[in-house]
């Protein structure tokens, strides 16, 4: 495959106009100087487009697509009570679909690799192959990260606060606790069947919930797992202030990533979604052990979390990616709108700030870190050939005047034309190439009804009750707002 004539941001601050850039083995074989017309069923036109790497969304959650909209003004406690109380269970068939439409959103927009964190139904039901077949058949970059959980902390939590009527958890599972052992076994197995599919394209990491909802058996369980498959590992790492107390709590005063360190779980392979509340020494901590983060700020402001201490981190040399978490809590899979958030909210009269280059190296390479491929998100000679061609004749960039403050501030993706995934065609002239958009429009809007009808369980709201007693009791102890 050869791109013909086009102009070629290599990464950030390095345009080179008018140039072919020949594609081979799913890689950038060469970029020469543009040829001329050419024809032939491996030329690609590329003249008045802008190839660009492809974006990296380092975290979602795919099944939460028929959920939008879901508890505006809710901050996550109460809203992840009613998302895992009133979504009902999932089919393999149904997390197929909901991982095409992931797929989709993001391809059409010419993001080309997803980081998919999957939990919300009995794992061992198949949900992994349903996942994986979704982006085996979309032809995106694929990596799905289970959600195991087996202890929720936070509701040992509210038993030290006194907080009455404590039943086992705080937040509602679909899913009972998965031991450890059969943990490791579902993951292992889908990593022998999945993992480094596709040509590589396809990746099955290691994973737990989060550090509030996973024992250390599980944490380093799935730690040890990711070192020996050679795969990298994801969990949700301090999203809100009660999860902060709660590793507190846990942990002897100490914070979730000292915890985390004395584990031996922090490392270059593995990614923490959100790390809003950290403290100075957890910021020097990750930057020594080289981890990376996530940020995913319209989630973190929806759900009113918190602003992640994002350029303190870059500050310490921190890899941070951009995700647009689940689609019900941000409440699309759009990562322009991401990479723009993550730029325009490090922004004060007083402090320094994301520059446009910056958010796309989240975007693109900072984000290919928590996936673990190689050269992932440049289009250097010998990086995977994913590329987004975008019009420059269009909204986004018809005006641009300083190129990469036009793609983070001003590009929607709406510019996108075509999409190339390891040298694959994958979206040609605005449409999917490998599935149908309608289908999958139709599976989201059947799914979406279905779970409109679901009934929560009768203990449901004294769940919300006992989470905001719990927030209270602890904006007691602390003189500080939990936001409710
Ligand atoms: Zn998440």
């Amino acid at each position: 495959m050869i791109v013909a004539g086009v102009d070629l941001l290599v990464a950030p601050s390095d345009l080179r106009p008018g140039v072919d850039v020949v594609i081979e083995g799913g890689r950038v074989a060469a970029i020469e100087p543009a040829a001329g017309p050419r024809g032939g069923d491996d030329v690609l036109d590329g003249r008045g487009l802008l190839a660009v790497p492809g974006l990296v969304n380092a975290h979602t959650h795919s099944p939460e697509n028929p959920m939008r909209g879901l508890g505006d003004g809710l901050a996550l406690e109460p809203w992840l009570a009613r998302l895992m109380g009133e979504s009902g269970p999932y089919s393999e068939e149904d997390h197929y679909w909901c991982a095409l439409a992931t797929a989709a959103e993001l391809l059409l927009s010419g993001c080309t690799s997803v980081l998919d964190h999957v939990g919300m139904t009995p794992i061992r039901d198949g949900g992994f192959d349903g996942v994986m077949r979704a982006y085996r058949d979309a032809g995106i970059r694929g990596g799905m990260a289970p959600l195991f959980s087996d202890h929720d902390y936070t509701a040992d939590l509210a038993r030290s606060l006194g907080v009455s009527g404590v039943g086992e958890t705080l937040i509602p599972q679909q899913v009972p606790a998965v031991p450890t052992p059969e943990a490791i076994a579902l993951t292992e197995d889908a990593i022998d069947r999945w993992h480094g599919s596709e040509g590589g394209r396809l990746h099955v990491l290691a994973g737990a919930s989060g550090i509030q909802w996973a024992s250390e058996e599980l944490l380093m369980g799935m730690a040890d797992l990711a070192r020996r498959r050679g795969t990298t590992m994801q969990l949700h790492v301090l999203e809100t202030r009660v999860q902060d107390a709660a590793c507190r709590a846990r942990f002897g005063g100490g914070s979730g990533v000292a915890a985390l360190d004395r584990m031996g779980v922090l490392g270059p392979d593995v990614s923490m979604a959100h790390c809003v509340w950290l403290d100075d020494k957890d910021i020097a901590l990750i930057a020594e052990r080289g981890g990376v983060v996530v940020h995913n700020p319209a989630a973190n402001t929806r759900l009113r979390s918190g602003r992640a201490r994002v350029l303190d981190l870059l500050a310490a040399g921190v890899p941070v990616g951009v995700g647009t978490d689940g689609a019900a809590s941000s409440d699309d899979q759009q990562m322009w709108f991401a990479m723009r958030l993550a730029s325009l909210l490090h922004r004060g009269p007083d402090e320094a700030y994301v520059s446009s280059p910056e958010a796309l190296s989240m975007a693109t390479t900072s984000g290919a870190r928590a996936l673990g491929v190689p050269g992932l998100g440049t289009l250097d000679i010998g990086a995977p050939a994913d590329i987004a061609l975008l019009d420059r004749t269009t909204f986004g960039l018809a005006g641009a005047r300083e190129l990469e403050a036009s793609l983070v501030l001003s590009e929607t993706g709406t510019s996108v034309r075509h999409v190339l995934v390891a040298g694959d065609l994958v979206i040609k002239d605005r449409l999917p190439t490998r599935f149908s958009i309608s289908d999958v429009h139709a599976a989201i809007a059947e799914q979406r009804t279905r779970r409109l009808a679901v009934s929560p369980a009768p203990e449901h709201p004294a769940t919300l009750a006992r989470i905001e007693a719990t927030r209270a009791a602890l904006a007691a102890r602390d003189g500080r707002r939990y936001f409710a």
